[in-house]
């Protein structure tokens, strides 16, 4: 019987299952996790899992608990290594799969605090021991989390955050955010509407300036400011303070010190790719890289990947590579990588590459923030303005609509990713995202 084994039991890894099957696979399926959980979805935990008492019931990804899966779950599995030519995947305890087809559905895990940030005590003055990407990265996330400094990556850490927030809030201890990236701005949005005293440090200028323009940066902080959330631009944390093993207060690279009786690090994450290091498998330029795969999602024979781990030549915006680290692209590629791994077990590929118009959402108290495609220094503003409750930013790359960002304006995000995928130009592009006058 042929068996084809996912690596990654999360979003990405439970679509592709279900494209595979829905090809007609009647084999064996294996999906491998590291995670003691079937499943689930992330983005309610920097949001409604927080604010609304650690609601579990809905995060089960019904994917993956569709009957008619029929996948074998081998959860709370780590693996370790690949074989490529053997095609075999080695798990951590010694045991190994053997497959037909793999799909790679590893994601990424959240970044630790730098290993220059010290570590004061009461008596002594040391070094947190450990790095951003290295094996010990476990036995760190541990020393950090025990003394209330956490990142957000699983249903385990938002278990423990929460615990920890609501803890904070009953003691009235304030909270600092390290990064002003999605999680530092949905945990601050999440934190402030549990009656914490909230502090987000970053080194940028403006919340999630990874990823919008300045001027929507400065709108975001304004905005996140107006709902009491102390934001400190252009600064980094240097130190942390513990007493009596627990977090007490922060130290800033100004000199500046915040008292904190928790600490969530949200400074990013890094694509989950070093079991694979000794495949042979095209893993670019650094572990920021991901795993490489053509434009059908391929990193190699019967081998295809999917998610935040994958990095891929994107036809939609001319062959410009990219990993998206976004819950609707994991859906989509791991549901295209699934139909193309069928496809190669039959000896072809997908009669179409894998060209999408990423799109992602953020929810940050009230409001709805959206953005298709990429931003560009060549923008116009359609509806309302960032000074505005409601508006939308259109981008361009010469005369092609690129980006559409959408400000509490969902219908306009689904317009706007439609023009960008038949790449509009201009004039239809403003035309229809332009409300006719009443
Ligand atoms: P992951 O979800 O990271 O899953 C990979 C799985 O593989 C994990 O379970 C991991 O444990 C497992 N794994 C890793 N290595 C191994 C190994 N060696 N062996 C076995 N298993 C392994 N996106 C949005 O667009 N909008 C949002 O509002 C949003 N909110 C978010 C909120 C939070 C708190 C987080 C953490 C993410 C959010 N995202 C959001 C991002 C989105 O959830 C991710 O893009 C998506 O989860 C990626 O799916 P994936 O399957 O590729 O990877
Ligand atoms: P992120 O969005 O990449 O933001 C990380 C932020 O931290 C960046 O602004 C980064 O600045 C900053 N930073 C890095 N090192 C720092 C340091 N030492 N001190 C202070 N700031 C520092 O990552 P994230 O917010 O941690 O999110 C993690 C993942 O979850 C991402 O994949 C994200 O896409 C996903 N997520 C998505 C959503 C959503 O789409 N709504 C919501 C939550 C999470 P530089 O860029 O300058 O390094």
């Amino acid at each position: 019987m042929t068996r084809i084994v996912v690596v990654g039991a999360s979003l990405a890894g439970a679509h592709s299952a279900a494209a595979i099957r829905k090809a007609g696979f009647d084999g064996d399926l294996l999906v491998v996790g590291r995670e003691p959980h079937k499943p689930y979805d992330r983005p309610p935990l920097s949001k409604e899992f927080l604010t609304g008492g650690g609601d579990e019931t809905r995060l089960p990804l019904p994917v993956a608990a569709e009957d008619r899966l029929e996948a074998t779950w081998v959860i709370d599995a780590v693996a370790a290594s690949l074989d490529v030519s053997g095609r075999s995947v080695m798990l951590s305890d010694g045991s190994s799969l053997g497959f037909d087809g793999l799909v790679v559905a590893t994601g990424a895990s959240a970044r630790l605090l730098p290993a220059s940030v010290g570590v004061t005590t009461a008596d002594a003055v040391d070094q947190a021991p450990g790095s951003t990407v290295d094996s010990a990265r476990d036995r760190d996330a541990a020393f950090w989390s025990s003394r209330g400094v956490v990142a957000l990556r699983t249903l385990d850490d938002a278990r423990h955050l929460r615990g920890l927030l609501v803890g904070a809030a009953q003691r009235q201890d304030p909270v600092v955010v390290c990064g002003a990236g999605f999680i530092g701005a949905e945990v601050a949005s999440s934190a402030r509407q549990m009656g914490l005293d909230v502090t987000v440090v970053d080194l940028a200028p403006a919340p999630l300036s990874r990823v919008l323009d300045e001027s929507i940066g400065a709108a975001l902080a304004s905005y996140m400011q107006a709902h009491d959330v102390n934001l400190v631009m252009g600064e980094s944390i240097e130190s942390i303070d513990i007493t009596a093993d627990r977090v007490s207060s922060v130290r800033l690279s100004s000199g500046r010190e915040l008292p904190a009786g928790v600490v969530v690090v949200g400074i990013g994450v890094v694509p989950e790719t070093a079991w694979l290091e000794d495949s042979g498998l095209d893993l670019g330029d650094g572990p920021m890289s991901g795993l490489v795969v053509d434009r059908f999602c391929r990193a190699g024979d019967r081998i295809v990947a999917a998610g935040d781990v994958a990095r891929w030549p994107n036809e939609a915006f001319g062959g410009r590579l990219m990993r998206v680290e976004q819950w609707d692209n994991a859906v989509e590629m791991g549901q295209y990588a699934g139909r193309s791994l069928m496809a190669a077990l039959e000896g072809h590929h997908p009669d179409e590459p894998y060209r999408p118009v990423p799109w992602f959402w953020s929810d940050q108290f009230d409001r709805k923030i959206q953005l298709a495609g990429v931003i560009s220094d060549d923008w116009h503003d359609t509806v309302g303005s960032p000074s505005e409750d409601r508006f939308v930013r259109t981008y361009f790359d010469g005369s092609t609509l690129c980006g559409v960002l959408a400000w509490n304006r969902p219908r306009q995000a689904i317009v706007g990713r439609q023009l960008i995928a038949s790449q509009a130009d201009r004039a239809e592009a403003l035309e229809r995202l332009t409300p006719a006058p009443s």
